[in-house]
């Protein structure tokens, strides 16, 4: 049973909508080159991981980040001074009660939202002062997201919700779709590339989701609950995913509020009332789940 989407992720949906009817208007209409395209015509896909500028410092860098959500005149304190970093490569998880701000904590962390004080710098960029297209640049290139609720465009194919986050690379449709492929190939969904998300279960939906995160070759996932509405089988094919992931050397931030969950981390951090309370590498690394 999903839970309705946070404004965060609501934001990044309708994002996604846009893009997607951009994408249908301009169908047809054979991208001039003009368009991000580079010498050789072919467009410009997200670089990979390895080519990007190297920046030598914490990937994150939080510093006594506090956000305050005000509703009329009810000032809710989400996050009460958050100091944190973390390097490149870590797999890294955010457990806290339901309530604690890790939604709120993930949405900057993902440039969804801005702190309301402290700063926040992801790959040494002081992400204050910069404007939302290029944030939204910044996301689409360096960014994988996966929510607990899939967010999966109903009524589209599998491959083109996968499809959708490369509409801003300028790569002509066929390379746009074997990219997709590839990307649900490694989810081990191939099979399932022109499905509906209705005619999927949860689990596989949700690998769908991954699949999209993947597809821009981003140096960095960040997931919230991803396995907060799967069994128990689809919860273990989606974080042994996460583990490969993991092991080929990305960044990933996995909130979760589950104990078996956060162990396939090796780093917990935790969160109470908008405050880190502990953060920590346990030394056994134990899969239960
Ligand atoms: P978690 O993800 O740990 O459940 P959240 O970050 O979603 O926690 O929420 C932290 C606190 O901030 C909660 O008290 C929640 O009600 C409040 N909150 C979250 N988002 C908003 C919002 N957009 N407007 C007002 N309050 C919010
Ligand atoms: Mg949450």
């Amino acid at each position: 049973m999903p839970r309705p989407a946070r404004p965060g992720q609501q934001r990044a949906m309708e994002r996604a909508q846009r893009m997607l009817s951009r994408r249908r208007a301009e169908t047809g209409r054979r991208a001039s080159g003009a368009q991000r395209g580079n010498a050789d015509g072919e467009g410009q896909a997200a670089p990979p991981v390895s080519r990007r500028p190297r920046f030598d410092g914490p990937v994150i860098d939080v510093r006594d980040v506090r956000k305050i959500y005000r509703i009329g005149d009810i000032a809710v304190h989400a996050l009460r001074g958050v100091t944190l970093q973390i390097d490149r490569g870590e797999f890294v998880a955010i457990m806290g009660a339901s309530g604690s701000g890790k939604s709120t904590l993930m949405n900057i962390l993902g440039c969804l939202d801005t702190p309301t004080r402290g700063t926040y710098r992801i790959n040494g960029m002081d992400v204050r002062g910069v404007d939302e297209d290029d944030l939204a640049d910044l996301r689409n290139r360096y960014i994988g997201f996966v929510f607990q609720s899939f967010n999966l465009i109903p009524r589209t194919r599998a491959i083109a919700n996968v499809e959708l986050p490369l509409s801003y690379a300028g790569l002509h449709r066929s390379a746009r779709q074997a990219r997709a492929m590839a990307a649900l190939d490694s989810v081990g969904l191939t099979d399932r590339a022109h499905h509906l998300p209705s005619e999927l279960s949860g689990g596989q939906q949700q690998r769908v989701a991954v699949a999209r995160a993947l597809v821009t070759n981003p140096a960095m996932i960040l997931a919230d609950e991803p396995t907060g509405n799967l069994d128990t089988r689809s919860t273990s094919e989606v974080l042994s995913i996460f583990d490969r992931l993991s092991s080929q050397g990305r960044t990933i931030i996995l909130i979760t509020h589950e104990e078996e969950v956060a162990h396939h981390a090796r780093r917990i951090i935790r969160i109470r009332d908008g405050h880190i309370i502990s953060d920590e590498r346990p030394e056994v690394r134990t899969a239960l789940a």
